[in-house]
């Protein structure tokens, strides 16, 4: 069987689902192919988002997916000190808890009401490339063969994309580049569901541990440890399960479920597009390299890659310089922000817990506007420009 459409998007993660909604929009004949039976489940996530970046992709907030509000985030340092930021102040990770599952379901639930076909339980295992550009994708799905030829391929399949390096893109990460995750939900836990919790400090080599609030009693707690850091995998369960032990608000709850995933936390990519084809998200290293959070970034970039598919069939161009509109696009909305993190990650791995502690105090005594790093440095260079003088090229 050999089919053909306009566009094929590869993985029907939030980035796919949303370029494939767009593509659809644009009036393109668009396939989304899941290698997964069932399209959101496992959860490998925080599942924590901001609220205010979804009406920029076209979601609805919806009691379907929204697990539990929370009016904030707690940053927490290793000797204790609380700094506690409003919502609206917060990063891209901090304003839902969702049930992931439900929320990339209603995702391709929104794509194909758009005009989009969903194939599950297809995986793409290769690429066709024809007169000088990607003209589509082999796949298989219940052992049989056959190929998809398409105008535009947008590759989507996240954290252990093989599309990108196919088409010929270099997505290798070095293992600094990468964070080690594990995750518990913990119900009979004894939490503030009004808040996401961030613990810093050497409890995590090169990362975090987060309590993200999922209702009363129930909490996603985990953690990401820089994979140069560690030994191996496994090691990033025992710094978690080193904390918990030491907190009693969460060892008494009892695990549902436990999770173990990767994030990049590297610079962005310096390609993600070519003739005919386009790549997002996760697989395209959008990842925020300081909080490790990706479904923001996955949706926008996705949205502009099936908006510009969109544009190239109806042009009938599928030239590197019409792709490069997908590349200018999403840098312009988040290149800046991915870089400057990027360098600050390299800064922050470094640092010491007393350090720490001493950033963290600082920054519960300046007035900010809003939480993200320049903003954090800029204001805590006000009153205290020795404690950032590392940090002053960001600045
Ligand atoms: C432990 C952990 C916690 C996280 N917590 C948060 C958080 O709280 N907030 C946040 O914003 N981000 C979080 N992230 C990151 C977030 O999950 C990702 O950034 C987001 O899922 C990226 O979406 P995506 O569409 O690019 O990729 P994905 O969601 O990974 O989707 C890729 C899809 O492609 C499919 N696929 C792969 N290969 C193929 C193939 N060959 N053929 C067909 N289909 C294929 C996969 O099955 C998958 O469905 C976390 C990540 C981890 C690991």
């Amino acid at each position: 069987m050999d089919i053909e459409y306009d566009v094929v998007v590869v993985g029907a993660g939030p980035g796919g689902s949303v370029a494939a909604k767009y593509a659809a929009k644009s009036g393109c004949s668009t396939l989304l192919v899941e290698k997964r039976q069932e399209i959101g489940t496992p959860v490998r996530c925080g599942e924590g988002i901001a609220k205010r970046w979804l009406d920029d992709v076209g979601i609805e907030p919806s009691s379907r997916w929204i697990a539990n509000e929370v009016d904030g985030a707690r940053i927490i340092s290793p000797n204790g000190t609380v700094l506690t930021v409003d919502e609206s102040m917060a990063g891209n990770e901090c304003g839902y808890v969702i049930h992931r599952d439900v929320f990339d379901l209603s995702l391709a639930q929104q794509a194909a009401a758009a005009g989009a076909e969903v194939m599950v339980k297809t995986s793409a295992t290769g690429i066709l490339r024809e007169d000088g550009r990607i003209s589509g994708i082999r796949a298989k799905s219940m052992g049989r063969e056959f190929t998809i030829r398409s105008k535009v391929v947008i590759g989507c399949d996240g954290f252990e994309s093989q599309i990108g390096r196919w088409a010929g893109l270099n997505t290798n990460l070095k293992p600094k580049d990468v964070d080690s995750c594990y995750e518990y939900t913990l119900v009979g836990v004894d939490i503030d569901r009004r808040y996401t919790d961030f613990f810093i400090g050497n409890i995590a080599p090169g990362g975090y541990i987060w309590m993200f609030p999922k209702g009363e009693d129930t909490a996603n707690v985990g953690i990401g440890v820089q994979t140069s850091k560690i030994k191996g995998p496994g090691e990033a369960k025992m710094y978690l399960d080193r904390f918990i032990e030491k907190h009693p608000e969460f060892s008494k709850g009892k695990p549902i479920m436990e999770i173990a995933g990767g994030v990049s936390i590297s610079a962005p990519l310096e390609k993600t597009a070519l003739p005919g084809f386009m790549l997002v998200g996760d697989a395209a290293r959008m990842i925020d390299p300081v909080t490790g959070g990706g479904i923001y970034n996955a949706c926008v970039a996705g949205r502009i890659a099936g908006e510009v598919a969109g544009r190239a069939v109806e042009l009938g161009d599928y030239s590197q310089q019409m792709m490069d509109a997908y590349e200018k696009g999403w840098r312009e909305k988040m290149e800046d922000h991915l870089y400057r993190n990027y360098l600050m990650k390299e800064k922050i791995s470094k640092l010491d817990d007393q350090t720490f502690d001493r950033l963290v105090e600082a920054m519960t005594k300046v007035d900010m506007k809003r939480m993200t790093t320049l903003d954090i440095l800029r204001a805590i260079r006000q009153k205290y420009p020795d404690l950032v003088k590392e940090f002053e090229e960001f600045m």
